[in-house]
């Protein structure tokens, strides 16, 4: 069962006849469809035209082996992928993601949601995604350049400033970066500093591109806690996840008064009711590579850890909820716990991390609640303002980045409201998101012709 207005019902039936076996790509395809019925009782043309089958279709999709030697000389296997989603508005732009879990489905689903995030930001960027399922947990330095070389071996042909910019995503950060943009350099015989982003500051990277994503989630959940005349001040904020997305989404929260209480890994979560020692976390997560455990075992006391399979880090009653580890992570169980404890506001720092029965309940139990697609943004955004200076042979301070993200922050919040209050939904970020967005993407490309 859907919402999905029934002039559209055909178009969804045909993408999960062509598209079966791939339920995040289908969850992500629906959410959008269930927003666009009002869109299509205003312009019939879109569905004359096909523009929404052609949305819903990637333009190219790229999948291939990567070999490459672990330390014990043995020979490794993994798969590779691309999904270039859409380019109507700009270079395929959107990061890679090195997990176990990741499929055509999955970079899919990614791809799809890159398109419309890259178009609420406003810069000239279509949307792609890149991965494989490849673990690089308990890898060697040594085993994860090899890797990064043989999965660049085959992608470098697909890549160019002007065809396709990947980025960093879960798994991958600026050291796997380095060595991606170090082997397509070997292979292309040319500095092309713009066909990355999410690079070194030593080799033309951007200030606040690390920051980005979580800082953006925390200027976005601010804006609209501000159309509540609320702040972060005081309040408790629940972060899940301890990568490159929580760790400053926290550092961004605390600046504004918050408590962060809890964050999490794939084995569990911490609870420090004193708030979340920022340097230590950084130093578990970013500096040794190691697991959230120590942080318990570290600080000793009150702080405890809480394993996975004994219970949810959206068990903890909080004020603010920022899902920030990955898709799925937060179920409609877990939304009525935050519910029934207060919960105030929802931010999505992860890619569609909260099911759709979550979203539900939150919105009907008026929660403001912020798409992942718009709220965070921040980091491509960045990303875009990194191939700009690029481009220019600059580097902005870190200042001035961080005003544009600010900015670009806001725009995307106004944006999404004032479209929600044009198509009758006052305060459904969702709606807004998904219509402004898509409309961007729409307009473009059917001026583009039959493409
Ligand atoms: N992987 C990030 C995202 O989900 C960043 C993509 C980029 O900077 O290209 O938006």
């Amino acid at each position: 069962m859907n919402n999905i207005d029934e002039k559209l019902q055909p178009i969804f039936a045909d993408v999960m006849r062509r598209n079966h076996g791939e339920p995040e790509f289908l969850q992500a395809v629906q959410e959008v469809l269930e927003s666009l019925g009002r869109v299509v009782a205003k312009h019939p043309d879109y569905i004359e035209q096909a523009l929404i089958e052609r949305i819903c279709e990637p333009e190219r999709q790229i999948i291939f082996r990567i070999p490459w030697v672990d330390d014990q000389g043995k020979v490794q296997i993994n798969r590779g992928f691309r999904v270039q989603f859409n380019s109507a508005l700009g270079p395929y732009k959107g990061g890679i993601r090195f997990h176990p879990s990741v499929n055509v489905g999955i970079i899919k689903f990614l791809g799809f949601e890159q398109t419309f995030k890259n178009a609420l930001t406003g810069l000239p960027i279509g949307g792609g995604k890149g991965g494989s399922d490849f673990d690089p947990k308990g890898k060697s330095d040594g085993e994860i350049m090899r890797f990064c070389q043989s999965l660049m071996t085959e992608l470098h042909r697909h890549l160019g400033e002007q065809t396709d910019v990947p980025a960093g995503d879960i798994g991958v950060g600026g050291r796997e970066i380095g060595f991606m943009f170090g082997q397509y350099k070997r292979l292309n015989n040319r500095y092309e500093a713009g066909v990355f982003t999410g690079k070194a500051l030593a080799y033309g990277g951007s200030r606040a591109r690390t920051e980005a994503t979580g800082y953006g989630n925390t200027y976005f959940v601010k804006a609209m806690l501000e159309t509540k005349n609320s702040d972060f001040d005081g309040k408790r904020v629940v972060v899940s996840g301890s990568g490159n997305v929580a760790i400053y989404t926290i550092k961004k929260v605390q600046s504004f008064g918050g408590t962060v209480i809890a964050c999490s890994d794939s084995s569990g979560y911490v609870v420090d009711e004193a708030g979340i020692d920022l340097d230590l976390l950084r130093d578990i997560k970013e500096v040794r590579r190691g697991r959230i455990v120590e942080y318990a075992q570290e600080k000793g006391g009150d702080v405890h850890f809480i394993p996975a399979e004994k219970g949810s880090i959206w068990d903890v009653a909080c004020d603010v909820a920022m899902p920030s580890a990955t898709q799925n992570e937060l179920s409609g169980k877990d939304a009525k716990k935050l519910v029934s404890n207060g919960v105030v506001a929802v931010g999505e720092g992860a890619n569609m991390p909260c099911t759709p029965e979550a979203v539900h309940i939150f919105q009907n139990a008026g929660v403001l609640f912020a798409p992942g697609k718009a709220a965070n943004a921040g980091g491509v955004a960045t990303s875009a303002l990194e191939m700009q200076q690029n481009a220019s042979r600059d580097s902005w301070s870190f200042q001035k980045t961080e005003e544009r993200l600010a900015s670009i922050m806001q725009g995307i919040h106004d944006t999404c409201a004032a479209t929600a209050d044009e198509y009758g939904a006052p305060g459904d970020y969702v709606l807004g998101a998904n219509i402004a967005g898509f409309v961007r993407v729409a307009e473009a490309m059917r001026m583009l012709g039959v493409i």
